[in-house]
């Protein structure tokens, strides 16, 4: 095999997740590749439970990160989408079969043999190591615009938590202007639902189990109306008001007061992944015709026309920037949620090598 690119990054060893500088190489830029300086790359829950083994599929040792913003450096031959200096994205994964029904209907996000960007395994059988790393190599195909423009620290998160919220939002019509959109949940992915609701036009409902994020979400972050879902006073009056919900909360949490919020034929969206069943009787749907649907990430085209979206409405995610030497520090917080709302790390700004780690 043809010796890689060195490329620096930071990797979890173990099961602590403590993240340290490691120094691996990536694949060889083959003919249709771009290669990409990483710029910024946003902490994503996934992230922190991947390096602690919470799922059991940690590939140790673990580089994470899929909330890439970049610089094309160079691109092979067969590539003429993208050129040396264009700023661009990479998300949750970096390739597709290509040939399922997932693939050929568009959906490879769904795809059973996508390769993830982070804790995956490429066509060759190596382990993927994600954006808390200096470079990166990415097939064309997988690799998304990012417009002039958009500030690159707040669009990183773009890359999952917008595109997470963005592609039920256009998949199942919950993007109508005039109809009203419940966000359950106001976190990583919530903050940036409401800004696309309020983008596409429609009325934005925040729904939240305590009233403490009141006043941000209805003052910066411009939603229509505050739901405290622990208050069966506010919820009963909510009753029935709903085109739409977007549930983000990835806390064990009953989705029958959420449903009832539905008008007739409504569309309730879960996005979040509590580890707990959820709890469906069926009269909740039956009573109303309402529909329930899952989501996960978006495809390529919808990472696109959402960050297309995002460009031409001045969309990011709110951000607290860091050093990678911060990483340990960030992700302890974020295991607390404290931050608003998302951590992205200023790799290109960071001097990998560390110090004490
Ligand atoms: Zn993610
Ligand atoms: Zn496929």
């Amino acid at each position: 095999m043809a010796e890689g690119l060195p490329a620096l990054g930071w990797a979890a060893r173990d099961a602590s997740g403590h993240l340290s500088p490691y120094s691996f190489s990536r694949s060889v830029p083959k003919d249709d590749d771009v290669t990409i300086k990483v710029l910024f790359c946003g902490i994503c829950h996934t992230d922190l439970h991947i390096i602690k083994n919470d799922w059991g599929n940690a590939l140790y040792p673990i580089v994470p990160g899929h909330e890439i913003v970049g610089v094309v450096t160079s691109v092979g031959s067969g590539v003429s989408s993208f050129k040396a200096g264009d700023t661009v994205g990479v998300g949750y994964f970096l390739h597709s079969c290509r040939t399922c029904y997932s693939c050929s209907k568009g959906y490879e996000n769904f795809c059973p043999t996508l390769t993830l960007t982070s804790n995956g395994v490429d066509g060759g059988g190596a382990t993927t190591q994600g954006g808390f790393s200096d470079v990166l190599v990415v097939n064309k195909d997988y690799v998304i615009r990012v417009p002039d423009g958009l500030p690159l620290a707040g669009a990183a998160p773009l890359l999952c938590a917008g595109v997470t919220v963005y592609s039920p939002m256009v998949e199942y019509g919950i993007n109508v202007p005039g109809k009203h959109l419940g966000v359950v949940g106001l976190g990583g992915l919530g903050h940036v639902a409401v800004k696309f609701g309020k983008a596409f036009g429609m009325t934005v409902t925040v729904i939240s189990s305590s009233d403490r994020k009141r006043d941000e979400a209805l003052g910066r972050l411009g939603a229509d109306a505050f739901l405290v879902s622990s208050d069966p006073e506010q919820m009963k009056a909510a009753a029935g008001t709903m085109d739409g919900i977007i549930d983000t909360v990835s806390a064990g949490h009953a989705i029958v007061p959420l449903l009832d919020l539905l008008k007739p034929m409504g569309q309730m969206v879960v996005v979040g992944a509590p580890s707990k069943p959820l709890e469906l009787p069926a009269f909740a749907i039956i009573g109303g015709g309402k529909r329930l649907a899952g989501s996960g990430t978006g495809s390529v085209a919808h990472c696109q026309a959402m960050l297309d979206f995002a460009g031409k409405h001045g969309i990011t995610a709110d951000v607290e920037v860091v050093k990678m030497d911060y990483v340990n520090t960030a992700i302890e917080r974020l295991e607390k949620n404290d931050v608003r709302y998302r951590f992205v790390i200023d790799v290109a700004g960071s001097h990998l090598q560390g110090g004490a780690a």
